[in-house]
């Protein structure tokens, strides 16, 4: 090492002083960058920074391109700042990243001393490098540090202040508090829920909210919040002394080690509000706004708890399909309303009126005394059957009643309704429009109605049903022309049964319009039968309600009489007085599309019902039907020979013909014959009677039996011929009938 300069051993001293690297610049020129310029470096120089003798022997000017990318530029300003000052000395004190000879960078320290002359012209600069990268790079760590801490600080500061905004604008009570409850924080929503500014509860405890009486449980309460994390129903005090109920969730976080608490409330009185609408819209029929079965169930279970006895009444309107049928739904619901406003004026204080659904409504009347029950009945059968005006349109139905008694009828909701819905049956069976209070011996017909359900189910699949026939003739020469088909059930045990014992059931039942359809086609399967002996030969076949509530039973009547070869005259069908009673529009359409088709219809039982003769003008019919009760009376009462020839007359004025049933006597179809009524029906002429015994009666010889004639034997053996499936000329249903098998 060479120096060119200064004192070379006190150089050389201090450049072997350990960590003190030494460099040493004569410059040329005003320029330590020049090539005039030497430069000479100690041994530590070497040392620390890595560079051997060969890579940069003295004189050879220092090479920038070793310091850091980073650290260039600020490190070459700084020497080249103190080279340009103009000061006696200038110095330099600067740290830098400079590429070590192993290949990493290393953190130096440089504190150099720029000698100028006179004219500012730096002449020699020398100076002290120092291996820094230890303390550096912990300082460097620290800055870092620093600088993280900086903007966690005010990441934190930012999301603080975008927190109060949040929670500024938050419809939700916002509270936060320490580790100890102390609150630290208290939105607008909690001041308007709570009715505490944030200024009163700031530092404030906020047990100080929780009611006094569950201080001892908020532990508990707080670990069951932080548990479930679900929302949780607590009460608080207000401002006011009010004690509130809220939703509350519990979150929570540490800030500086400790935890903080947040709790967000919303007033629960509304979500409870809501819930309690709904959970009354669930109780609440829409259409009366009267409580439902449901709550009727409640509200019974709830009054037999209490002990003392009370009344239930089941009321069900008459006649609201029909209103509904003919009027529509929207006359039928304005029906159904003024229903409900008229019972429930009936009624006092305390009393309850519920809808089931449908026509049918319960009562349940305070107390249990029997004789209130029975004038709230009537006045209900009272008012309902008033007329009812609906959009200009007279309306009338009507109502019935069942009474039951608790805790005597039933113990619970079911079994006490059930008992009501007893005696309300026994009302419709008793002619409508009056109630009943129930008895055990109802219950007992009940039970029996419930058992000759199920038993004509069984008929039905065990086809125990049949039909028997009863002659029509021709009066002036008796002559047979047909035969009305009349429904038995043959019961194994019970043997035959008369339409009327079994009838309602079956009318009741869903299978009504399955058992009408199979007498039907059964009919004209032996119409066709016999038709082969008595071509002009006619079958009346009595009709269900149902059936002709069905639009489409013209059709199947027609797929009926195709599949069996016959014309429609061949067909009569009969309307019962009932069903007479209540037409709709629909029925009537269905009534015009048989007659078109040239089907007949005859008015059964004709004289008994109170259906006004103005009806009959739009009932398309082809024929009456004298009721036999007049036919039995004519000869020894004058009004039912004067009824007898009032319904010739009106049939005459009709273009109807008449038909006379139930003549038993030779006298009354002579009457009959003078007051100029050509057909009959009764046991003079022959009784219902199965199929056998009406072919071998009453076709075994040519047409024109007299009913004295008494055939011995079927030629045809008929019903049975028809009936034995694949066994005569005709099928043995038809398939327009599923080929339901219910009398085979
Ligand atoms: P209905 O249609 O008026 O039938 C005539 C009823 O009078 C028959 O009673 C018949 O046996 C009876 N009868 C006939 N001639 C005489 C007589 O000279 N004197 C007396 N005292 N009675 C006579 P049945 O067969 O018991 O039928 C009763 C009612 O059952 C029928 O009255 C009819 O309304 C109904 N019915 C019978 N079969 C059917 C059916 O297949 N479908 C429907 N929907 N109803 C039926
Ligand atoms: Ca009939
Ligand atoms: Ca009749």
């Amino acid at each position: 090492m060479t120096f060119k300069s200064g004192n070379p051993e006190v150089f050389r001293l201090l450049g072997e002083h350990a960590g003190v690297g030494l460099w040493d610049c004569l410059v040329v020129d005003g320029d330590p960058l020049g090539p005039d310029s030497f430069w000479s470096w100690s041994s530590e120089y070497r040392r620390l920074t890595g560079v051997t003798m060969d890579e940069m022997p003295d004189g050879v000017r220092p090479r920038g391109h070793r310091y850091h990318p980073d650290d260039a530029e600020a490190a070459t300003a700084a020497f080249l700042n103190a080279v340009a000052d103009s000061g006696t000395i200038s110095r330099y004190d600067i740290n830098f990243r400079m590429l070590h000879g192993d290949g990493a960078y290393r953190w130096f320290r440089a504190i150099g001393n720029v000698t100028h002359d006179a004219a500012g012209i730096a002449t020699r600069i020398c100076g002290v490098l120092i291996d820094v990268h230890e303390s550096e790079t912990a300082a460097e760590l620290q800055r870092h540090a620093n600088r993280e801490v900086e903007r966690l600080a005010q990441a934190h500061a930012a999301s603080q202040e975008r927190f109060r905004q949040i929670a500024a604008t938050s419809p939700d009570a916002i509270v936060c508090t320490d580790k100890n409850g102390i609150i630290t924080f208290w939105n607008d929503a909690a001041t308007r829920g709570i009715g505490f500014t944030a200024r009163e509860m700031i530092a404030r405890n906020i047990l100080t909210l929780v009611p006094p009486d569950m201080r001892s449980a908020s532990h508990h309460l707080r670990r069951q919040l932080m548990e479930s994390g679900k929302v949780h129903e607590l009460d608080a005090l207000h401002r006011d002394g009010r004690r509130i109920s809220i939703d509350i969730s519990l979150s929570t976080w540490f800030e500086d080690g400790e935890p903080c608490f947040g709790f967000i409330g919303r007033d629960a009185s509304e979500r409870k509000a809501k819930e309690a609408l709904l959970a009354d819209l669930a109780r609440r029929d829409p259409l009366t706004e009267l409580p439902n079965r449901a709550a009727l169930d409640y509200w019974i279970e709830a009054r037999l708890a209490e002990g003392s006895p009370f009344c239930v009444l089941m009321v069900d309107l008459d006649g609201f399909k029909e209103v509904n049928d003919t009027f529509g739904h929207e006359a039928g619901d304005a029906a159904l309303k003024i229903a409900a406003e008229r019972m429930a004026a009936c009624l006092r204080d305390g009393d309850l009126l519920a809808r089931f659904g449908g026509d049918e409504f319960g009562i349940v009347l305070t107390d249990g005394d029997e004789s209130r029950a029975a004038s709230v009945a009537g006045a209900v059968i009272r008012t309902v059957s008033l007329p009812m005006e609906i959009e200009t349109m007279q309306v009338a139905i009507g109502a019935s009643v069942g009474i039951a008694v608790a805790p005597r009828d039933g113990r619970h909701a079911a079994a006490l309704l059930s008992a009501a819905d007893v005696a309300l049956y026994a009302s419709k069976k008793g002619g409508r429009g009056c109630f009943h209070r129930f008895t055990p011996q109802l219950r007992q017909r009940a039970v029996f109605n419930d058992a000759i359900q199920c038993q004509l189910r069984r008929a039905v699949s065990n086809g125990e049903f049949e039909l028997f026939y009863q002659p029509q003739y021709h009066i002036c020469d008796h002559r047979m022309i047909g035969a009305e088909a009349l429904l038995r059930w043959r019961h194994p045990r019970e043997g035959l049964i008369a339409p009327d014992s079994f009838l309602p059931s079956l009318e009741r039942s869903v299978f009504v319009s399955h058992v009408g359809d199979i007498v039907l086609e059964k009919a004209c399967r032996q119409a066709a039968n016999w038709r082969g002996l008595a071509p002009d030969f006619r079958m009346a076949v009595n009709l269900f309600a149902v059936q002709l509530r069905d639009r489409t039973f013209p059709g199947r009547v027609s797929a009926i009489l195709a599949w069996h070869g016959l014309p429609a005259a061949a067909l009569e069908l009969e309307l019962p007085e009932t069903l007479r009673l209540h037409m709709t529009a629909d029925m009537t359409a269905v009534l015009s599309e048989l007659t078109e088709m040239g089907v007949g219809i005859a008015l059964d039982d004709f004289g008994t019902g109170h259906a006004s003769l103005s009806h009959l003008q739009h009932i398309p019919l082809t024929r009456l039907k004298i009721d036999r009760s007049f036919v039995q009376g004519m000869m020894s009462s004058t009004v039912d020979a004067a009824a007898v020839e009032a319904i010739l007359l009106i049939g005459r004025r009709l273009g109807a013909s008449v038909v006379a049933e139930g003549i038993e006597t030779q006298e009354q179809e002579e009457q009959l014959l003078m007051d100029g009524c050509s057909v009959g029906q009764g046991y003079l002429f022959g009784r219902p009677m199965p199929a056998s015994d009406f072919a071998a009666r009453f076709l075994s010889q040519s047409r024109g039996h007299s009913p004295s004639d008494r055939p011995t034997e079927s030629i045809l053996g008929a019903e049975n011929h028809a009936a034995r499936p694949g066994s005569g000329q005709l099928p043995s249903s038809c398939p327009a009938l599923d080929a339901r098998s219910l009398f085979q």
